[in-house]
């Protein structure tokens, strides 16, 4: 293509050519002039990880102001899992839009918000009576659940784990453990938080009932039931490392909190709506929470966030204590009706499965040949690779950010994660087609190899 034609913006969707196409090297003139329009103008803290303009973005595929299109391995974290641009949420937004886009639903309440409602207490784990209410981002649902456990117990304290990510607001950074870069320079953090040992099978040796066992001393030696309001966990962690708990970790959670009158609070804001393979990773392994965090997947790429529980936990709150402007603001809702109902009824619980055999089969394969690759772990298409120095099974940060960049070079976009930044996770839209998959995994085999 020559520099002189004019870019036409492509729209976005599943009809947008599903193919990787490099025109310029990354970042293109185009995209370079907005990253320095962006240095100028955005606060420096807002980072970025793919040097580029997106102008358009569908299927698999993110298409820049150059004319490149690169394989989507990261559905703007775990975000469109539909797929960008899903028709059915386009649809929904432009009608709703075209009606109100606010009235606040503490003014003046709609439907949609109330549909979203019954939808989340229908598709989360278990059959108990529930309620939700919803909020605008992932940190605010989380936010939100603590203070509803705080009021239903009466009690302060609150448990995270390590490699735990819960958000960056001031008590979410509190749950969150990695101080670089969530937590330096931005305390002091809230109070009553305490963290505990999670169960990490690659790295602890432990069974799933003693890590479980280590973490319940800690909490009762060193924070009190008592004193506990609440255990926040990811049932599979996602910034923290993509970390699969050994069998039985999360079910002994969970009876020692029902004994105690502690709530469990699943935070599945970024394993949940069929990324796992399940609608709700607490499915995976036999869990039921007292509280759900949800966010991400949920509305197709809008703003939208909740918490779903027993419905006497979610009713102990006064009128009035819960709430905000825009949480359920009215087009988010809309989408996220548009997008419950693909999740259910679209078969994206059985594509989700479909990815992961094609990711670990391989990955597995690569292993083989790899030592680099101390392992391969997830579920659905929420797969991760972590990258270790094979002679002392140290993590290798600095050869996982080089294949990261390296394949965003070549029109693969990756995202790094882990405590120790030496962890590839793979967190494709559902609705990739297999051949970019497997081509996306062909650019991350030859940057591995060329290194
Ligand atoms: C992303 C994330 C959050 C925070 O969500 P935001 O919408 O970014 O505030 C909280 N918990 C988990 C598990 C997440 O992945």
């Amino acid at each position: 293509m020559s520099m002189t034609s004019s870019l036409t913006t492509p729209l976005g969707g599943p009809s947008l050519p599903q193919e990787r196409r490099m025109v310029t090297s990354i970042p293109g003139p185009r995209s370079q002039e907005l990253l320095a329009r962006k240095a100028a103008a955005v606060a420096a803290g807002v980072g970025h990880t793919a040097p580029i303009e997106a102008v358009a973005a569908g299927g698999g595929v993110i298409v820049d102001a150059d004319g490149n299109s690169l394989i989507d391995l990261g559905s703007g974290i775990a975000v469109t899992s539909l797929g960008n641009a899903h028709p059915k949420v386009v649809e929904a937004i432009a009608q709703q839009a075209a009606q109100f886009t606010h009235t606040c639903f503490m003014i003046s309440p709609y439907e949609s918000y109330v549909g979203v409602a019954e939808a989340l207490n229908r598709v989360t784990p278990g059959d108990h009576a529930k309620k939700s209410a919803l909020f605008n981002s992932g940190a605010e649902a989380v936010e939100n659940a603590v203070k509803i456990a705080r009021k239903f117990t009466g009690k302060p304290a609150v448990v995270a784990f390590d490699h735990g990510y819960h958000g960056r607001t001031n008590l979410t950074m509190a749950l969150t453990a990695k101080a670089m870069p969530y937590k330096s320079g931005f305390g002091p953090f809230a109070g009553e938080i305490y963290r505990a040992p999670l169960s990490y099978p690659f790295r602890d040796g432990l069974s799933g009932a003693d890590a479980a066992k280590k973490a319940i001393s800690l909490i009762e030696k060193q924070v009190g039931a008592d004193n506990l309001a609440a255990v926040i966990i990811e049932p599979i962690q996602g910034e923290g490392g993509f970390i699969v708990p050994a069998d039985g970790f999360l079910p002994a959670l969970v009876d020692w909190c029902r004994a105690n009158n502690v709530v469990f609070i699943a935070d599945e804001i970024q394993t949940g709506f069929a990324r796992t393979g399940a609608m709700f990773a607490s499915e995976l392994f036999g869990i039921v929470p007292d509280l759900i965090t949800t966010a991400k997947g949920i509305a197709g790429g809008m703003p939208l966030a909740a918490v779903t529980g027993r419905a006497e936990i979610m009713d102990a709150s006064h009128a009035g204590g819960l709430g905000g402007t825009y949480g359920g603001n009215p087009v988010a809702c809309a989408a996220a009706l548009a997008a419950i109902d693909a999740f259910e009824n679209d078969g994206l619980i059985e594509r989700a499965g479909e990815i992961e055999t094609i990711l670990k089969d391989r990955l597995g394969a690569l292993q083989q040949s790899d030592p680099r690759i101390g392992d391969i772990r997830g579920h659905g298409a929420m797969i991760a690779a972590e990258f270790v120095d094979p002679e002392t099974g140290e993590p290798d940060a600095a050869l996982t950010g080089a294949v990261a960049k390296a394949c965003i070079a070549e029109g693969v976009i990756v995202l790094t994660c882990g405590t120790y930044g030496n962890v590839i996770r793979f967190l494709p839209p559902l609705s990739i087609p297999d051949h970019l998959l497997h081509e996306g995994l062909d650019v991350i085999a030859a940057a591995l190899a060329a290194r």
